[in-house]
């Protein structure tokens, strides 16, 4: 079925479904623990509509191409048409925040990455990027409070805020304005902490995104 955006309540956004822009080495102790340098300037990539899944469903990973990284990440969803906006005008194309999983088939992407490649196929395959319901944004107070952590089998892998960022979720997504025109409906996800690791068949994931202390959306699925 294809990808519906919906509130936390299960009801549909009513927003189409749209691309997906995403944000690379947004958190230096991941850049580190994947041997990159932190970048000068924002690493931007894009997830075509057809990779979105909803994240309950259970997640299927392809098959034959190396290991599948879980990428736990805060997301963002656009509710209004944008090109070119400045940091402090981006709250207002803001519709809401959820949480969501950019999956990168790690062997493939660092094979391509050597030879000096685009990366898109291990990143923009079907299903690459799992996604929460979204918490309307009049219900987030404080923005510069969210977080976001990954437990996989009751362990915590992934755990991380925006204070840790790189570039501010405001600061990303004008960056983003300035080649992308956001729409409606479009998602941007705002980069990885820390912990990223392989998936396997039968883990059981739950992510949430924390706000103000507390954990305000709570999600969970397993590997098919
Ligand atoms: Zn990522």
């Amino acid at each position: 079925m294809p990808y519906v955006s919906r509130w936390i309540d299960g009801i549909e956004t009513g927003l189409p479904a749209g691309k997906v822009i995403c944000i690379g080495r947004n958190y230096a102790a991941h850049a580190k623990e994947l041997n990159n340098p932190i970048p000068s300037e924002p690493i931007l990539f894009l997830k075509p509509k057809t990779a979105l899944v909803d994240f309950e469903q259970p997640i299927i990973l392809p098959q034959g191409q190396g290991a599948c990284h879980h990428e736990a990440e805060i997301s963002v969803l656009i509710s209004q048409r944008a090109h070119k906006i400045a940091p402090q005008i981006v709250p207002e194309i803001i519709g809401g925040y959820g949480v969501g999983l950019d999956l990168t088939l790690r062997d493939l992407q660092s094979r391509l990455k050597e030879k000096g490649h685009p990366w898109e196929v291990a990143k923009s395959f079907d299903g690459a990027c799992p996604m929460s319901t979204f918490i309307n944004s009049v219900e987030i107070n404080a923005p510069s409070t969210l977080g976001v952590i990954l437990e996989v089998n009751g362990a915590v892998r992934q755990k991380g805020n925006v204070e840790q960022m790189l570039y501010s979720i405001n600061e990303q997504i004008a960056y983003m304005s300035g080649f992308f025109t956001l729409e409606p409906g479009d998602i941007v996800m705002t980069g990885t902490p820390a912990g990223v690791a392989a998936l396997n068949s039968g883990d059981r994931l739950t992510l949430s995104l924390y706000h103000e202390g507390r954990s305000e959306l709570v999600t969970q699925t397993s590997i098919a």
